[in-house]
């Protein structure tokens, strides 16, 4: 038996003002651009990836398995013509070439210039080279599901946390009910269904309510073995296409009429709470201000109007300036994406007296947001290389690149780090990687929604979520959508 797996990883944010090309598709290695073949399965083999769980499921079961391609990128703007078609091309040419099963890991929030749905699109491709080949797509929690996908995929399964700590599980489930399925024990079909819901990210933690006796629900169903497989999607939102929107999948073998019941269920619930979606964001003034009336740290900052992991740029400077402007101390604050303020610290040299203008390089033209940047003063701290082994719950395995990085000392015990490759804080290595132990800090400014909690939520005494301005506002009314479906709720009264 052989096996053709492949990662096509990217969510998205249609508003970003950052192209996202092929070189970009270089998370999780430490090595420019994707990866092909034995070198990709190195880079995957034991990470806690829906990849890594096929190279497993593959041994395990005996099977040759191919990794065509592992391209994943860090969220930002749309992907270029040139790295979709190519990341298709690698997979198809290898289906083509001949094989019993394909194992795929997605994202499933993903937007080309041309195509508002290249999953959708990939799998079609896969079919028309191989028409009955078994189809099994591992998919984000934040994918917006298109009709599409639903008709290309045999198996179809999606994460159940968020900060996402079960890609691993996510993968194994997803493998193993096609091999079931080509084993010929089970038929299975999906059901499926989309709420007209642009839910707010703050309020789809799996962990917390509203979201949690829905996905308790789906666990219990597929623990019950009442269905196959039970998937909800909170849908990613900063996403102006026609398919966006929560989404139900279920899994059920054929003429198991819960399959159908448990989608109407599932969705009923969300469509029940839809008002307990929407998050109420407050000041970014506030919310600092709530962080200084603490007593003891670390008290978690999380400015996520900007962060890297729904497609943010990590330069917009409001919520540093603010920090500074109460006169907070103790603080460490990053990393931001400022690869000419880096290179400066670094051409000045460790212990240096230095004044930059940080961040504030990017225009965001679809909120209207010109860069500004923030002058700081202080003494260059720390430079490194910006490469580290995740060693927290999510990606725990695989290396995560900030780049060249250097940390800006300033008075009062503030510690600004500054990175030339974008990643969202969800480990601590983003700061010890840079000689800094967050633990010992009594602020941490981070740009991040929720996925910081899986590096950070263990050493947080307080967590104050902070409304920077930023291509992630939580203020939808601040985007220009125009593809989206209408009515949508809560843009519409419904
Ligand atoms: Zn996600």
């Amino acid at each position: 038996m052989k096996f053709v797996s492949a990662m096509m990883r990217h969510e998205t944010n249609t508003f970003s003002p950052l192209p996202t090309t092929l070189e970009d598709f270089c998370r999780g290695t430490g090595i420019d651009g994707p990866n092909y073949g034995e070198v990709a399965a190195k880079c995957f083999k034991e990470t806690n990836s829906a990849l890594g769980a096929y190279l497993d499921i593959a041994d395990e079961s005996g099977a040759e398995i191919e990794v065509a391609i592992a391209a994943s990128a860090s969220p930002s703007g749309i992907v270029r013509d040139t790295a979709f078609e190519h990341i298709c091309e690698m997979i198809c040419t290898s289906v083509a070439l001949g094989c019993d099963a394909v194992l795929l890991d997605l994202h499933g929030a993903m937007v080309t210039e041309t195509f508002d749905d290249p999953e959708g699109e990939l799998l079609r491709r896969i079919r028309h080279v191989a028409p009955d080949i078994p189809i099994a797509i591992a998919l984000d929690f934040h994918t917006n599901i298109s009709k599409m996908t639903i008709d290309n995929a045999t198996v179809i399964t999606g994460y159940r946390t968020y900060p996402h700590i079960d890609i691993y599980e996510t993968g194994e489930r997803a493998a193993r009910t096609l091999l079931r399925a080509m084993a010929g024990e089970i038929d299975p079909v999906i059901s499926w269904k989309v709420m007209p819901m642009l839910t707010h990210m703050n309020k789809q933690t799996p962990s917390c309510e509203p979201m949690k006796s829905i996905m308790d629900r789906a666990r219990q169903a597929e623990a019950d073995g009442e269905v196959l497989n039970a998937s909800i999607f909170g849908g990613f939102p900063l996403s102006d296409i026609p398919h966006v929107g929560l989404a139900t999948v279920i899994m059920a073998d054929r003429n198991n009429p819960n399959g159908q019941a448990l989608c109407d269920e599932l969705s009923d619930m969300a469509w029940q709470r839809r008002a307990d979606f929407v998050f109420e964001s407050g000041t970014l003034e506030g919310a600092v201000a709530e962080a200084k009336s603490y007593g003891d740290g670390p008290i978690v900052m999380a400015d996520h109007g900007e962060n890297v992991g729904a497609g943010g740029v990590t330069d917009v400077m409001d919520a540093l300036e603010e920090v500074l402007r109460v006169g907070l101390e103790d603080v460490v604050a990053g990393p931001f994406w400022d690869p000419a303020s880096v290179a400066e610290l670094r051409s000045a040299g460790e212990g240096a007296e230095v004044t930059i203008d940080l961040g504030g390089k990017t225009d965001m033209p679809a909120l209207n947001m010109k860069g500004r940047p923030l002058r700081l003063s202080g003494k260059v701290g720390r430079l490194s290389n910006g490469a580290f082994t995740i060693s927290g719950p999510m990606m725990t395995g695989m290396i995560a690149d900030i780049g060249d990085c250097a940390v800006l000392e300033m008075s009062g015990d503030v510690q600004v780090v500054i990175c030339s490759k974008r990643l969202e804080p969800y480990d601590k290595g983003v700061f010890t990687q840079a000689g800094i132990d967050p633990a010992s800090k009594r602020y941490i400014l981070l740009k991040s929604r929720q996925h910081f909690r899986a590096g950070f939520e263990d050493i947080a005494k307080h967590i104050v979520m902070v409304p920077g301005p930023g291509v992630c506002s939580s203020d939808y009314d601040l985007f220009p959508f125009k593809n989206i479906p209408r009515p949508l709720y809560p843009l519409d009264d419904i």
